[in-house]
């Protein structure tokens, strides 16, 4: 897509502050499960996606204007973003303070395995800027390790952790899954005690799906793997925030959970309907009401990109209607849930969506509670299907 068709749809006032998410699509091999956009590791690969990235970023800066707008958090996901070098990632990071406002107490994330980083490496990443590190623990039972990813321990994961604080890193969060198959209450019971006593100040933990596009996937629609079982999953869920609650932490969202005051300001974004720019392959991008995405392929990224191109293979210009329908779906999966006024507003003017919503209160999925609606604790569990009743 050339830079002035996209030009079009960007107006600077009606995005008063942008997160920026950095897609970094290697991996040292792709896990059964996964179904994003992530190819093997290969030197030669990174440096031209680090060539198309540069340019991407200053498109976006220069050419589309986005300058200045405050960049209030910055997420480095993929992928696998520490396959890079430290040095690598901070020269982006660089960039991207070159041709964008970041502001001096933006969030800025980084996603990290635990097997690919040292003390050497965090200590460089947090002196230059990152605040924020979420490591993919996924469970701390070394059997169920080898099941999901066929790599890491246990142990791997309390050393980055003890890398990650000695080097200064305050906010540290971990990703957890539950309810794949033969997981069980006392092995998910045993990973929650693992992960307390190294007190993360964030967690995110979630249930394992079977996505299209995963190499799973086949399997299970060939019946060679079971599919997960959806019951089990719901104990479990149930299970994890009895268990985080009682250790302290708050549930802020489905399945994010904190200690007060580090709830996860750039994903908070996406729940809120606040604008985001994706960068690299296969991001996606939220600004002035136009979601756009980028092709999920590196080679096609890097070529449009030598060619002064925007890296884009569709684009949606939302009706106001359907922002509205999104806010709600979207905040709907916060606990705070979204203003009931937000709601009245879009029920008188849609009249179909007004019933599905009230057939959802009857369901006992959402109550209203003092100026707010959001999702029962029967919602939580089918938070699924309050989401297409109200897309
Ligand atoms: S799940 Fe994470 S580590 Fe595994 S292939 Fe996907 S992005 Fe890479």
């Amino acid at each position: 897509m050339t830079i002035d068709v996209l030009k079009k749809y960007i107006h600077q006032q009606s995005n008063p502050n942008l997160g920026v998410y950095i897609h970094i699509p290697f991996c040292r091999v792709r896990c059964q499960f996964c179904a994003f956009y992530v190819q093997t590791f290969r030197e030669k690969k990174v440096q031209a996606f680090l060539d198309g990235l540069d340019r991407e970023i200053h498109l976006y800066g220069r050419e589309i204007g986005l300058e200045n707008i405050p960049v209030t958090s910055l997420y480095f996901g993929g992928g696998t973003p520490t396959m890079l070098s430290a040095r690598q990632l901070v020269q982006v990071f660089d960039e991207i303070n070159t041709w964008f406002d970041v502001t001096a107490d933006a969030e800025i994330s980084l996603e990290a395995h635990p097997g690919t980083v040292d003390q050497q490496s965090l200590h460089m990443l947090r002196s230059r800027g990152f605040n924020r590190l979420s490591i993919g623990a996924q469970s701390f039972d070394d059997q169920e390790l080898l099941q999901l990813s066929g790599r890491s321990t246990r142990r791997t994961t309390q050393t980055a952790m003890e890398f990650a604080r000695q080097a200064g890193f305050e906010n540290i969060s971990l990703d957890l899954m539950y309810g794949f198959p033969g997981h069980t209450a006392d092995s998910w019971e045993q990973t929650l005690d693992a992960t307390i006593a190294l007190a993360p100040t964030h967690l995110s933990c979630y249930a394992f799906t079977v996505e299209e596009g995963s190499h799973l996937y086949d399997k299970v629609k060939h019946g060679t793997v079971c599919p997960p079982d959806e019951a089990v999953q719901a104990r479990l869920a149930m299970l994890t925030g009895e268990y985080l609650k009682a250790a302290g932490y708050e549930q802020y969202e489905i399945s994010n959970f904190c200690q007060s005051g580090f709830a996860c300001r750039h994903n908070l974004r996406y729940w809120q309907g606040e604008s985001y720019l994706g960068l690299g392959p296969s991001s996606q991008s939220f600004v002035s009401g136009v979601r756009f995405g980028n092709v999920a392929d590196l080679d096609s990224y890097c070529l449009a990109l030598i060619q002064k191109e925007l890296p884009i293979d569709h684009l949606e210009a939302l009706k106001t209607q359907e922002i509205q329908r999104e806010q709600i779906v979207f905040g709907l999966r916060t606990m705070r849930g979204v203003l009931r006024d937000q709601v009245g507003y879009l029920s008188e003017r849609d009249v179909g969506w007004a019933r599905a919503f009230s057939g959802l209160k009857v369901q006992g999925l959402l109550v209203e509670e003092e100026g707010y609606v959001r999702l029962t604790e029967k919602g939580i569990q089918f938070a699924d299907t309050v989401a297409v009743a109200l897309i």
